[in-house]
């Protein structure tokens, strides 16, 4: 089985152990999209199968169980009609490294009867100058992701000069035997040395806990107590029943009531102590707190150690059991482990040992050092990573490329014939990437600019540069609707420089004969610029002397895409477009390598789309507009979530509604249907038709998404706009307002009541794709901007944020400096360094792409 489909096959088994929760992927399981998509790519999964991933994962979120159920269901039966080999029973075991995520889904309470705790045990005098909340921060930590990776995979865990001890099987120690050490390598530790990266999802801190009499009502907080009494009460005519106790950590008492859990019972025993966390309520005057979060609590700990580790479980061991035995291995062990950080890095960055940070992040003596061991190992992560894009950069350059130089007049001749003058941003790309031809490396350049800023005429020109040299120009977009587009901006662009004939599109539905004789003009260097999809890079297409690479809409393509794109040539220069915002910490982390033009500057006369956000009963003041505005002869789209409503999912759906709208709502109209099912000619077609001015509206799914560029359109209408993302919103916006009238968003909710939605309510108040990006990446985390790029990295980052802004420099200058002195980590006090990263990047993870 292709890896991508196999990987899907593993996150669908997992979402299915979860009972369809939507918890397979931290974040839901539309997050696998970014990366997953360019990976099929790679492995040459058919597009519609692609698609139809792609439609279902998207919206999955907004699914019942039920119905996501279904929707798994149904997705995995397609794929199985395409690739039968999918459909054979998968293996039982989970795979290696992954725990079972309802370990870490699971409630606070124990998996596992808990460790009985003395009666009547004292508990530790509360601190009253304590007064503020309590360890909230831990307390709503996100639970770390499922998969813990093996010690071997932590960056700069492992060295010649590792204890070959840490090596040894977990049975090597005291009370561990082959079914207790089988439980463990479920977690992902079969070794010591995995044990020492086995880190604690979370702490809880009695060091910072807040007396029950000085709790009020409304407030989150933690407490500790012991149970006084435990009553059991039916309620609704005995169909359910609430159990009420009483905890009391002597100041006062606090009232719990749990509703409907009558095994709870048993298993609150009187003078048991209990952590419980939740949000203090009323109840007859009295404060309350129902259905808190509890755990037993291990009073010893509340002697020794205050901020005590809580780890991931699975079944068949407690947290005292793993706690205690983790005690054992870590106090011995994280002494004496190497640290691959030479001590001038160390110092200068003013992170401790890599023992102590193993040591704290165990058994912090306090926030500050747990705070200090984080932080340490965070930048291990950024630190490595920085040091392999520095890298990636210093051996792309170090190959030769030949150099294209054009003078100013041959530009400003090009320039006049455009309909427009560029803007500043333009000129200055364009401007960066002359320097880069004529440099004598490969440009190796990322041009970001927000959508409609035009990246489209940067790339016609600087392909211009290479064919008026003799040398030839490949352009690579994600789907056929953008190429055709391409390769008519193109043409126009270069007429004055090239024959129509020297431009040719190849795509998927180009006819054979077409495509031989394509081939044959680009192996005898007749053809000079070839526009296209993945086409553009199958196997037979050779070329005379390709010099150039451009990549439309990057994130869309695998690494191994762009590699072959750039193979077909000798070091040629490579350009990469996007419009998708990276901040600029994640500019910094994966594409460090690149070097970075940014548009920031919209054509003169763009103005800014009016977006605004409609209730499901308000679609008729957004048809209104829309009428309004094809009266002015504009144009308009519709777009909806899905392809049809075969998944019973209440979304509005392109196809069926399609029908209602031209028969019913718009009959006056003339109205075209786009979606992922039809071919790539048919789609072509009714592009072509749109742009034309054949159709007032286009009704669509998500594939207008990128790029599509028709400045006639002013109104962009979203159905069930509560189930697309930010970063997605602003593209499908971004078709809308490219001409310099006014133009319309409108985003239509699925229901009434997902008003309160952040997303919708940022496209609503800016227009900036940068401002956007920041916004998404608070709102949803790093991963949508991930793409396939660094992915394996970004993964497997686990305690660095890619958010942080601070770590990511620091890292940054200290790799930087230490990259000035010693690029190829040949000094000695670096040797162990150079081991770590070799073992890291050794592994070909990452592309220059
Ligand atoms: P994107 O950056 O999203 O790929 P395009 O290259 O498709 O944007 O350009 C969007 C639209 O803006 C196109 O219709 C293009 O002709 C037009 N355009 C590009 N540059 C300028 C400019 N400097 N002034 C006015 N219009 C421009
Ligand atoms: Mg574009």
């Amino acid at each position: 089985m292709q890896p991508s489909l196999e990987k899907l096959r593993k996150f669908f088994r997992l979402e299915h152990e979860n009972g369809y929760a939507n918890t397979a992927i931290i974040g839901g399981l539309a997050k696998m999209l970014d990366f997953w998509e360019g990976e099929a790519r790679a492995d040459g999964i058919k597009e519609e199968v692609i698609q139809a991933v792609v439609q279902r994962l998207r919206s999955y979120d907004g699914l019942s169980p039920q119905s996501r159920t279904d929707a798994l269901k149904g997705l995995w039966k397609r794929i199985g009609d395409t690739y039968p080999d999918t459909q054979q029973k998968p293996r039982q075991n989970p795979p290696e490294g992954q725990s079972k995520p309802r370990d870490v889904q699971a409630p606070r309470e124990e998996q596992q009867k808990p460790t009985p705790s003395q009666p009547q045990a004292d508990l530790p005098k509360p601190d009253p100058s304590a007064s503020s909340g309590p360890r909230p921060e831990q307390r709503e930590q996100k639970p770390r992701p499922p998969v813990q990776p093996r010690s071997e995979s932590v960056v700069g865990a492992k060295t010649s000069a590792t204890p070959a001890a840490l090596d040894a099987k977990l049975t090597v120690l005291q009370g561990v035997g082959p079914r207790h050490a089988e439980t463990l390598a479920k977690l992902g530790m079969y070794t010591l040395g995995d044990m020492l990266y086995y880190f604690p999802r979370r702490y809880d801190d009695y060091s910072q806990l807040k007396p029950i009499k000085d709790l009020f009502y409304s407030e989150q907080v933690t407490v500790i107590g012991t149970i006084q009494s435990v009553h059991t009460r039916p309620i609704r005519g005995g169909k359910a029943s609430i159990i009420e106790t009483i905890i009391s950590d002597g100041t006062g008492g606090l009232r719990l009531s749990f509703f409907n859990q009558p095994w709870l019972a048993n298993r609150f025993k009187q003078g048991d102590a209990i952590s419980v966390s939740g949000k203090i309520d009323q109840y007859l005057g009295r404060l309350v707190m129902n259905s808190p979060d509890w755990e037993s609590v291990d009073v010893e700990n509340l002697h020794t150690n205050r901020i005590v580790p809580i780890y991931s479980l699975t079944e068949k061991i407690n947290q005292k059991w793993l706690r205690n035995l983790m005690k054992q291995v870590i106090e011995y062990w994280a002494p004496n482990v190497a640290d691959a950080l030479p001590e001038s890095v160390r110092n200068s960055a003013r992170v401790v040992p890599l023992g102590e940070a193993l040591l704290q992040i165990h058994f912090p003596d306090s926030q500050e050092k747990l705070k200090a061991a984080r932080e340490r190992l965070a930048f291990d992560e950024i630190f490595y990573l920085q040091m392999g894009v520095l890298r990636q950069k210093r051996d792309w350059k170090s190959v030769d490329a030949r150099r294209f130089s054009i003078s100013d007049e041959w530009l400003a001749s090009r320039l006049t014939g455009l309909p427009f003058t560029l803007t500043s941003a333009q000129q200055t790309a364009i401007a960066d990437i002359r320097v880069d031809l004529d440099s004598g490396k490969p440009m190796n350049r990322l041009l970001q600019g927000d959508v409609g800023s035009g990246k489209t005429v940067v790339a016609a020109i600087a392909a211009g540069v290479i064919t008026s040299n003799g040398a030839q120009a490949a352009i690579m977009a994600p789907t056929s609707i953008l190429a055709e587009q391409h390769y008519r901006s193109f043409t126009d662009l270069l007429k004055d420089v090239l024959k129509p004939e020297e431009i040719r599109l190849l795509i998927g539905d180009t006819p054979e004969a077409e495509k031989e004789e394509i081939r044959n003009g680009l192996a005898s260097n007749t053809i000079k610029i070839v526009i296209g999809t993945h086409a553009v890079i199958e196997g037979p297409v050779q070329f005379a002397e390709l010099q150039f690479a451009v990549i439309d809409e990057q994130h869309r393509f695998g690494v191994e895409q762009r590699a072959e794109l750039r193979s077909k040539g000798t070091n040629p220069h490579l350009l990469v477009m996007t419009a998708t915002p990276i901040p600029r910490s994640l500019a910094l982390t994966l594409y460090g390598d690149l070097d970075i033009s940014i548009m920031n500057e919209m054509p003169v006369g763009r103005q800014p789309i009016n977006t605004y956000v409609l209730r499901p009963q308000e679609r008729e003041r957004a048809f209104t507009l829309l009428r309004g505005q094809i009266k002015d002869k504009k144009q308009a789209f519709i777009i909806y979530p899905l392809i049809d409503e075969s998944e019973k999912i209440e979304a509005r759906a392109a196809v069926d509604d399609y029908e209602t709208l031209s028969k019913e709502v718009f009959p006056d109209l003339k109205l075209g249907l786009l979606h992922g099912r039809m071919r790539p000619a048919e789609k072509d077609d009714v592009m072509l038709k749109f742009r034309d001015k054949k159709f007032d509206i286009l009704v669509s799914t998500t594939v207008v998404e990128v790029g599509v560029d028709v400045p006639n359109a002013t109104v962009m209408v979203i159905e069930g706009a509560d189930r697309f993302g930010l970063a997605q919103l602003h593209q499908l916006r971004g078709r809308v307002g490219r001409g310099s009238d006014q133009s319309y968003c409108l985003l239509i909710l699925t229901h009434e009541d997902n008003s309160e939605n952040e997303r919708l309510q940022a496209m609503t108040e800016s227009n900036d794709g940068f401002v956007l990006a920041e916004k998404d990446l608070q709102i949803r985390g790093p991963g949508e901007f991930l793409g396939t790029r660094q992915s394996g990295y970004a993964s497997g980052l686990r305690m660095a944020s890619i958010t942080d802004v601070k770590l990511i420099e620091k890292a940054r200058t200290q790799a930087q400096k230490l990259f000035e002195q010693d690029a190829d980590l040949s000094k000695s006090e670096n040797s162990l360094l150079a081991e770590a990263f070799g073992r890291f990047w050794g592994e070909g993870k990452g592309d220059v792409s």
